[in-house]
């Protein structure tokens, strides 16, 4: 720290991404990326209009403007997945900024915000970037949420929707009980992992006018590098972000993102191609760890939490480091001992339900001696 920075700056608690290695060449299932590259649509785009006759393709050579403020493309093709209306929808920089947004908008000392005690770490971090009081809610035993400790709570309050880093989802109802019994605040839905296997809440829009619902490009869609979300809602709560966004940074999406997020979002086929081959290596994956004795959360998302028989999390995580695997952990206490597995393709998640027999049997060879 410098002597400079200001004192509510050092109380800022920055959110500690997964690691991207840039030289060893890891099997790399620790930040839920998508391991299939984004729709032919999106290089169509981007390369519209490039042949040998011009040296730049035309929309690189555009990058000299500024993107659309509005961003009309892009919300016009999101506003068109959902069959909502354009005004109901903005965009953002990632759906972290998207959150940023929202939390600046709804949450403040008087506005406080509720969240599970296990789910996305940025929650907390954008609390404490923004000064925002917040409750955290433990889950169960199983980790599953008890939708009670949610209901009439007084509070905002933000819930991922499959949960991170658990996978477990949610039904639509009790989203929507959540919504109807907290009338005077705002409930979030975080649904980065819902085209996985969960039912996305755009669907209760209609019915309560407190709910907004964000989702990024970054999983299902394979934009990660783009850095695309959004948020769908009534458009009074879109109009409070719009006010964040444009006090924040009014080209918040750049030109190429912006084309790239159209272009991916028109096609759908892809996408639910991508993601039913992901479900089914999930399931694959799934039932190789049970077969080894590990307990694995019934997860609706692109990974599975998961806890070894016969390692702790931290010796499991640094052994499959070693062979050259990434996964992610965390050192608090309730899930020290497990691991957050990224569903890669089927042949990396071969590798690593191999290589995990092999670890298993090393252990167990090792204990017996
Ligand atoms: C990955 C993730 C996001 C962030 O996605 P970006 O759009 O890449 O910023 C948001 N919420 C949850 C729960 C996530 O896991």
């Amino acid at each position: 720290m410098s002597r400079f920075l200001c004192r509510s700056g050092e109380a800022i608690s920055p959110y500690t991404p997964g690691e991207q290695p840039r030289e060893r060449k890891f099997i790399k299932l620790n930040t839920n990326e998508c391991p299939y590259p984004p729709s032919p649509r999106v290089a169509e785009a981007i390369l519209a209009g490039f042949d040998a006759a011009s040296p730049v393709p035309p929309e690189i050579a555009s990058l000299r403007l500024y993107s659309d403020p509005e961003e009309k493309v892009l919300i016009n093709a999101i506003a068109g997945f959902y069959g909502v209306e354009e005004e109901q929808v903005i965009a953002g920089n990632g759906s972290d900024e998207i959150l940023a947004f929202a939390f600046r908008a709804f949450c403040d000392a008087d506005a406080p915000l509720q969240f599970a005690d296990l789910t996305y770490g940025f929650y907390p971090a954008l609390c404490s970037l923004f000064g925002i009081p917040y409750v955290t809610v433990p889950l169960e035993e199983d980790f599953t949420l008890d939708i009670e400790k949610y209901k009439n709570c007084g509070r905002n309050v933000i819930i991922a929707n499959p949960n991170a880093p658990t996978g477990i989802a949610l039904p639509l109802s009790a989203i929507e009980e959540i919504a109807v019994s907290n009338p005077e605040h705002v409930v979030m839905v975080d649904e980065a992992y819902v085209d996985f296997g969960g039912e996305s809440a755009v669907h209760l829009l209609d019915r309560c006018e407190n709910l907004l619902v964000i989702q990024t490009f970054s999983k299902s869609r394979s934009l990660a590098g783009c850095r695309i979300g959004f948020a769908i809602g009534n458009r009074d709560l879109i109009a409070d972000m719009q006010r964040i966004r444009c006090s924040f940074n009014p080209y918040n999406v750049n030109r190429l993102s912006i084309l790239a997020g159209a272009a991916a979002m028109k096609d759908r086929e892809y996408m639910e191609q991508c993601t039913a081959r992901i479900r089914r290596t999930r399931e694959k994956t799934s039932e190789g760890l049970k077969n080894l004795g590990f307990t694995v959360l019934d997860s609706r998302a692109n990974f599975l939490f998961a806890k070894c028989p016969v390692m702790s999390g931290k010796e499991y995580f640094l052994k499959l480091r070693e062979a050259g695997i990434l996964v992610r952990r965390w050192d608090m206490e309730r899930i020290c001992d497990y691991v957050r597995i990224s569903i890669g393709s089927e042949e990396d998640m071969e590798i690593f339900l191999k290589t995990t027999k092999e670890l298993v049997a090393q252990k167990e060879g090792a204990e017996n001696e």
